[in-house]
């Protein structure tokens, strides 16, 4: 065997590397401004960046909870060690919960089904629950509807009596605080005072209200209440319409050049000839596709950087390569092939991605694929990289 085999086999197509240094400073950046007890959300591997890492750096920047869609997310990070309180919040009545219960994961509970479950998963246990109670205040997804709120607290407030659950927290989550004017979160914010108070007078004791999402806590000071769940802004994505807050990017996403080629006038690039050549020119091949999450959308008007200059994506991506137009005489084989990089020096960024295949920038970065290899900045205790 060679070593130019072992080296082959050894690099992956393309990488993406996290600095967590950038989600500590995004981090610090929101308490900086709003000034309230953060909950990092890490559901879907946080966005993308690796939920265990992520939730270290977020906790060491100053966060207190962290926050996962599901009961296997948040033991995954019980596993890894990691102690602080967690809100999971779509939670299935038909689930084990007992596991959950046993390592002191919040349980959110919509409606009376799932309170049930957590209750007698309490039982069997023989441990107290932590719940959360979540009321929709006006976006139709999950939550407890106005109309059975009353009924949920009280069970609540019984399940709380009889020793199964502490339910010391209400929560519901805003549709509209990616506008920048206030109408969107003003309705929701009643809805959600008039449930507090109705969990008040079933008797329950709701020490964490929690409403905003980052947009509320970036730009809505009346929804930071108790505590503000954070997730787009942990990830340096902007999501107030028409205005930045100073966060960063934390992904770096680079392949490299493949293949050169150079190709006459007339030449049919890809998959349906979707890109015709109008002159002599040369190809590059970048080893990345549709199921590595690049988006197929890119294929018209998507650009790489390589070699500090923007370079269009020729013809159809394909699943698992694309081409690129390159200048003959300043890219090599092997040259680095920034797919996602830093705005601030004019390379592509997810939110010129999301524009571009009409989606959001969390779509982009939660879509990469395994073979997409994911690495970490080590953070310091400065807080700088290593
Ligand atoms: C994803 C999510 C968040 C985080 O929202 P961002 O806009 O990414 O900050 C907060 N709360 C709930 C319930 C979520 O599902």
């Amino acid at each position: 065997m060679t070593s130019r085999v072992l080296i082959a086999t050894e690099l992956p197509l393309a990488t993406r590397t996290v600095d967590l240094s950038a989600i500590a400073r995004n981090v610090r950046r929101v308490l900086a401004i709003g000034g309230t007890p953060i909950m990092a959300v890490v559901k879907a591997d946080a966005f993308g960046h690796g939920a265990v890492e992520v939730a270290r750096a977020t906790l060491a920047a100053g966060a207190s909870w962290l926050g996962v869609a599901t009961v296997s997310e948040a033991l995954e990070l019980r596993r890894n060690g990691l102690d602080a309180p967690i809100l999971a919040w779509l939670i299935d009545p038909w689930v084990d919960l007992e596991d959950a219960v046993r390592q002191r994961v919040t349980l959110s509970c919509a409606n009376a089904e799932t309170l049930a479950a957590v209750t007698s998963a309490a039982r069997v246990v023989d441990a107290t629950a932590r719940v959360h109670l979540e009321l929709d205040t006006g976006m139709a997804r999950g939550g407890s509807t106005v109309d059975d709120w009353g009924d949920l607290c009280e069970r609540a407030a019984a399940a709380e009596t009889a020793g199964a659950v502490v339910a010391d927290g209400v929560w519901s989550h805003l549709a509209l605080a990616s506008r920048a004017d206030e109408q969107g979160v003003e309705r929701s914010l009643a809805a959600f005072d008039h449930g507090v108070g109705v969990a008040l007078a079933a008797g329950l004791n709701p020490k964490h209200v929690h409403l905003a999402n980052s947009a509320g806590a970036l730009a809505h000071p009346s929804t930071r209440l108790s505590m503000v769940r954070v997730g787009a802004a942990l990830y340096g994505i902007e999501t107030v319409r028409g205005r930045s807050f100073g966060l960063e990017p934390a992904m770096r996403v680079v392949s490299h050049v493949a293949q050169l080629r150079r190709v006459e006038a007339g030449t049919g690039i890809g998959y349906l000839h979707e890109f015709v050549t109008s002159a002599p020119t040369t190809l590059a091949l970048v080893p990345v596709g549709y199921a590595d999450g690049i988006p197929r959308a890119l294929s018209r008007g998507g650009e790489v950087s390589i070699g500090g200059r923007r370079r269009p994506i020729r013809g159809a991506i394909s699943m698992d390569q694309l081409v690129v137009e390159v200048n003959a005489n300043d890219v090599r084989l092997g040259d680095e092939v920034v797919l996602l990089g830093d705005p601030r020096v004019g390379e592509p960024d997810s939110a010129e991605w999301a524009r571009i295949a009409d989606t959001v920038p969390h779509d982009v970065l939660c879509g990469f694929g395994e073979r997409v290899v994911r690495r970490h900045s080590e953070l310091r205790p400065s807080g700088g990289v290593a």
